[in-house]
């Protein structure tokens, strides 16, 4: 046990997930409120750090995410803030990459952890991978062995920053992955942290920024896409900004129609983001020629930036810049809270 978490103190914030839910009688599984979170995995009454736990109104299969949720926990954590060491959300797996991203944007100058995690099998499962994980993240954001100001997600035995994580299963208990940059911390006999791969300590006030704009859409190309399927989507009403999601390096079809399509939207004030389909690597607009025109007409270049992130990113930029999209475009290429290596 680690000596060095006495007298620190965590809040969990359950919202739902497969780690809380129950099998109705088709075997269907459904959220389900643990009034007593802690009963549920009787060891961590033995922690030397102190554990309150609070839940959403609505537990929710994360399925059902939308930033009202991410605003809800936010709220939580901002209000609750200067009392804890650290914070840990339970949270269900399929969107949980896309929340941390998204509280990773709405808290600038975080100083405490907030640890996402949730689980395959739900707690009640003799096998359940939930029992390692929320007491692992409960260690971490107990721990004072590390500065983490960051947020993340603990799941299996790595720590991840939440921006640069994927979830790569719907099957095994490693069910997520950081393709594009290391895990901060490896969970075996002992917690082992890679402060240098951390956020360094902000020196300015922690605030939380709470405003979305959704009017985002993701064209993902794939060899045969149609004119009329990119208008139409290029074409939806009051649509402020979109992500492209390319081939490789960022490359995309150089046919006139599809160019002119882009560049008809980018003159109506929509800002594309430039994302690669590929799992690891970046976006280098011109190491193709396929991707020269994309450069030409103003399309931004993602970086290494997960899916995930670059739509929480988008949705925050236009949420928070207002009409400023000159900004809303600097940003987009700019690392904010380590999600993107420039
Ligand atoms: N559908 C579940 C959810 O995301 C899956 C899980 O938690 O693993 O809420």
């Amino acid at each position: 046990m680690d000596n060095s978490l006495r007298n620190n103190k965590v809040l969990i914030v359950y919202t739902g997930g497969t780690i809380g839910m129950v099998q109705d009688e088709n075997g269907s599984l459904h959220p389900f409120a643990m009034d007593r979170i802690l009963d549920a995995v009787p060891q961590l009454q033995h922690t030397n750090y102190g554990i309150d736990s609070c839940q959403l109104d609505n537990i929710i299969d994360s399925s059902n995410m939308t930033p009202s949720f991410w605003v809800d926990i936010a709220n939580i954590i901002e209000s609750r803030y200067n009392d804890y060491d650290g914070f840990v959300v339970l949270h269900g797996t399929d969107t949980m990459a896309y929340t941390a991203s998204a509280l990773s944007f709405m808290f600038q100058n975080l100083t405490k952890p907030i640890v996402l995690t949730g689980s395959q099998l739900p707690l009640g499962m003799l096998r359940s991978d939930g029992r390692e994980n929320i007491i692992c993240a409960l260690e971490i954001a107990a721990t004072q062995q590390a500065v983490i100001p960051e947020v993340c997600i603990f799941f299996e035995s790595h720590l991840y920053r939440g921006n640069r994580s994927t979830k790569v299963s719907s099957e095994n208990f490693d069910a997520f992955n950081s393709f594009n940059y290391p895990s901060l911390a490896k969970a075996g006999i002992s917690i082992s942290y890679k402060q240098h791969l951390m956020l360094p300590m902000p020196t300015e006030t922690m605030t939380v920024r709470k405003v979305f704009d959704t009017r985002i859409a993701v064209l993902k190309l794939f060899p045969g896409i149609t004119p009329e399927v990119v208008r139409s989507l290029l074409g939806t009403p009051d649509l402020r900004g979109v992500i492209i999601e390319t081939y490789g390096s960022g490359n995309a079809p150089t046919e006139k129609w599809f160019i002119d399509a882009l560049q008809d939207a980018i003159d109506r004030g929509i800002v594309i983001l430039d994302v690669t389909q590929c799992k690891a690597g970046a976006v280098k607009l011109k190491q193709y020629a396929a991707s020269c025109d994309l450069d030409r007409i103003g399309i931004i270049g993602g970086h290494d930036i997960t899916i995930e992130a670059a739509v929480t990113k988008l949705m925050y930029l236009l949420g928070v810049c207002g009409d400023d999209t000159a900004t809303v475009k600097r940003l987009c290429s700019t690392s904010l809270r380590g999600e993107l290596t420039a």
